[in-house]
């Protein structure tokens, strides 16, 4: 059986993969940009790249590939920015990030036409990314008005003690092709709310949602050289990332993407001693207890697991089911999957599950399941490549330990299901990981809520609940996850820093 036809027998894809051809962006896209924004100014260089849809392979646009000039001439314009725009009041700068957040409402399905077409996500998801997106601006819109320092009682009569609050400087911002518009405004918003100016180089593969970004930002009245966007090749990255990271007047990285290439970012910045967000890897255990409502435990497994096609960072990786639920749990879910995902391209109504963003990702989660079967697994659904990089949703059970799949990080749509006894044997499981960015577990216990909350060796936990997600909370990792928060009260935090003023010589 060829795997065309694989596909459409157990995948519901609608489509013939031939046909996926025939979808392709539209050359005349309101928000279709092409080349780098520097200083307030659209910015040719002297090559492009190009920028292909993941579900098809074709190219759907050839974008401006900047090299270190033009990440020099971009930090120069933020430095140069930098000196104005954190003298506009709090309330100016909320008004522009409110306008910002308007615009991109407004633009909605255009922005996630954009999203779908480089990144591969269904348009529900798109758009759901779009407002998530232009929720970061709504909400640090808001926070800008609330950086508040300290005034502390001094020890001796005659001196004012205050705590002042600061904008850092110009932020480099660098950002993954999963969320291509969201990742860049979780960062922007809280840098522009604090006064900060910034250079954001978007990922390779989905440099247009950034562009469009800019776009919108120039109409919303953001001043020149406030957001700056260099996109480039995979090529030109180091050197772009060099200049990011190393030059004097950048202040503060800010990264979201993989644990290995933060680490390496940190050892740029550190020459030059910069403040450093980082928003890595994750690996995050799914827990199922005997206590749990299976229903909604299998609810919460769809929605954390087949999102994006499991290429978030805060996807369900390690699936550990108590003996007593183990059955029920892999039965309903199988059923799960085979009613709700459907694959297809993005743009096709009914889509569920889009491509991996490139064949590299595929292999990965093929390879995975091949060491897991090799190991023991069962695969009771999927399990196999498709055309270009689409890989069927797999279920495995019999997972152990030893396993690829439960060490490491799969970004793609592989339920790797490990059974256990006892609570203890859930955390160490759970716990033996290098990394910690979400995790997640279903119980009706409320002691053993408490107690599994607070020993799970994460940043951010799901209680009966598989989605997390939203600008009012923190986003952050422990362990190798990274390193600040993202969102909430704190997420302006990163971009700020305190001064002590000393006021002396006062006459008591
Ligand atoms: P990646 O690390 O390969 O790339 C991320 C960004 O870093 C891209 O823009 C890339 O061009 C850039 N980059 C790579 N090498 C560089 C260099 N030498 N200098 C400067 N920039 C460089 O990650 P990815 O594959 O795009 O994204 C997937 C990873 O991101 C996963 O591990 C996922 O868990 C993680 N992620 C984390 C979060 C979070 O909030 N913690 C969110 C989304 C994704």
């Amino acid at each position: 059986m060829s795997s065309l036809r694989f596909l459409r027998s157990r995948c519901s894809l609608r489509l013939p993969a031939a046909m996926l051809r025939h979808y392709s962006l539209d050359a005349s896209h309101p928000l279709l940009r092409t080349q780098g924004y520097v200083n307030g100014r659209w910015l040719p260089a002297a090559s492009q790249f190009p920028v292909l849809d993941p579900a098809t392979g074709e190219e759907i646009a050839r974008v401006s590939d900047c090299g270190p000039e033009e990440a020099k001439q971009a930090v120069d314009a933020a430095y140069e920015a930098f000196h104005s725009w954190k003298r506009n009041s709090a309330k100016e700068r909320s008004i522009v990030l409110r306008k910002w957040f308007e615009l991109m409402m407004l633009h909605k399905e255009e922005l996630a036409e954009l999203i779908t077409y480089e990144c591969g996500k269904p348009m529900s998801e798109s758009l759901g990314e779009v407002s998530y997106s232009a929720s970061f601006l709504e909400w640090f819109s808001e926070e800008a008005r609330r950086v508040y320092g300290d005034v502390v009682p001094s020890p001796a009569k005659d001196r004012k003690i205050l705590l002042l609050k600061q904008p850092v400087g110009v932020a480099s911002i660098i950002t993954p092709w999963n969320f291509p518009s969201a990742m860049i405004t979780r960062k922007v918003a809280a840098a522009l709310a604090a006064g900060c100016t910034v250079v954001v180089k978007p990922a390779e593969d989905t440099p247009l949602s950034a562009l469009a970004l800019a776009e919108l930002a120039e109409k919303a009245g953001v001043p020149p050289g406030v957001f700056n966007v260099v996109p480039c090749s995979r090529e030109k990255t180091p050197a772009v990332g060099e200049v990011l990271c190393t030059d004097p007047l950048v202040a503060k990285i800010s990264f979201t993407g993989s644990t290995a290439t933060g680490k390496l970012l940190l050892k740029m910045a550190a020459d030059t001693v910069k403040k450093a967000s980082m928003e890595l890897g994750g690996h995050a255990p799914f827990i199922v207890f005997d206590s749990a409502d299976v229903d909604k435990a299998v609810s919460g497994a769809m929605a954390s697991k087949f999102r994006n096609s499991g290429q978030t960072c805060v996807c369900s990786n390690r699936f550990l089911v108590q003996s007593g639920v183990h059955d029920a749990f892999v039965d309903k879910l199988g059923r799960a999957m085979d009613a709700e995902l459907r694959l297809g391209h993005g743009s096709e109504p009914g889509t569920t599950q889009g491509p991996l963003i490139n064949t590299r990702a595929a292999e990965k989660v093929v390879h995975q399941i091949s060491d897991a079967v090799s190991r023991g697994a069962k695969v009771l659904k999927g399990g196999k490549r498709l055309d270009g990089s689409f890989m069927e949703p797999t279920l495995l059970v019999g997972v152990t330990t030893e396993m690829i799949c439960t060490k490491e990080e799969t970004f793609g749509p592989l339920l790797p299901v490990i059974r256990f006894n006892t609570e203890e044997e859930a955390l160490a499981i759970a716990n033996a990981s290098n990394v910690g960015l979400a995790g997640y577990f279903f119980s009706q216990d409320v002691s053993q809520i408490w107690r599994v909350t607070e020993a799970l060796e994460v940043g951010m936990v799901g209680v009966n609940e598989g989605l997390l997600s939203t600008p009012e909370a923190a986003f952050g990792g422990v362990k190798q996850s990274g390193l600040g928060l993202e969102g909430s009260k704190y997420g302006i935090d990163e971009y700020l820093e305190v001064k002590y003023m000393c006021f002396g010589g006062l006459k008591p």
